[in-house]
């Protein structure tokens, strides 16, 4: 029900967590984060319940990694439990994805995927994401996050990591709110502003059907087409 990232030059673990309870007013069910770090190992912790526990677990567990992506779930599609939780991945383990929002077609996809000789972890429908990313990744997880995209009806924001990729987010939306936050020394994005304002007050909004690659410096905004988007940089002026 929220997503957190962030790319840049600190360690993103307690970054992200803290994101999390930001966006915890949006309730939950479930939470998780993963990591990348520059020895392109992606580590997932995620778990069932308030988000005490899944801070527990990263105590108990560290992960390291200066790009990541983090996720409180409200599940639709799949029981509440620790593997149905968000982030989830494509068979190797090496893209992970976090998701809100409804996969409408996901039945269609995970019968398509399985003829691909896929198998599944969870029972949720954002996994066929992960799998489809995995399925369309040829060493540029941008065009392959947007042949994915193109392939889903429904609505979603979602954020994806990957282990060939230790600086480098990419994300998309689709009637699901996905807003950027801009600063000197990281990128970092989120289902709404809050979880930002204490890093920043310079924020991209991204609109339906685009999709964009998030860097500590950089962010480039596409359309589906591949058409690159300006995108002018607003500065959030309220307080919460
Ligand atoms: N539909 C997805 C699930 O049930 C995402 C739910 C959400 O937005 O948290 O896992």
């Amino acid at each position: 029900c929220g997503i957190v990232g962030y790319v840049g030059s600190e360690e993103a673990s307690s970054i992200l967590l803290e994101a999390l309870r930001k966006l915890e007013y949006r309730g939950y069910d479930s939470a998780g984060i993963a990591l990348v770090d520059e020895h392109k190992s992606l580590q997932i912790r995620k778990i069932k319940g308030r988000l005490s526990n899944l801070e527990l677990l990263v105590q108990q567990k560290p992960i390291a990694g200066k790009c990541g992506i983090a996720h409180t779930r409200w599940a639709t599609h799949g029981e509440p439990s620790d593997l149905n939780s968000h982030p989830h991945t494509d068979v190797s383990q090496s893209i992970a994805v976090v998701h809100n929002g409804i996969i409408e077609n996901h039945a269609q996809l995970r019968a398509w995927l399985e003829k691909h000789q896929v198998t599944f972890a969870s029972q949720t429908d954002s996994e066929v994401i992960a799998h489809l990313i995995d399925f369309h990744y040829n060493g540029d997880l941008l065009l392959a996050v947007t042949e994915t995209v193109k392939r889903l009806e429904g609505s979603y924001a979602i954020a994806v990591a990957c282990s060939q990729h230790p600086q480098l987010l990419v994300v998309a939306r689709k009637d699901s709110p996905l807003v950027i936050g801009r600063a000197e020394n990281f990128t970092m994005l989120a289902s709404d502003v809050p979880p930002l304002l204490s890093h920043t007050r310079g924020v991209q909004y991204l609109e339906d059907l685009e999709v964009a690659t998030l860097t500590q410096h950089e962010v480039h905004i596409y359309n589906l087409d591949g058409d690159e988007i300006e995108r002018e940089i607003q500065t959030i002026d309220w307080d919460m």
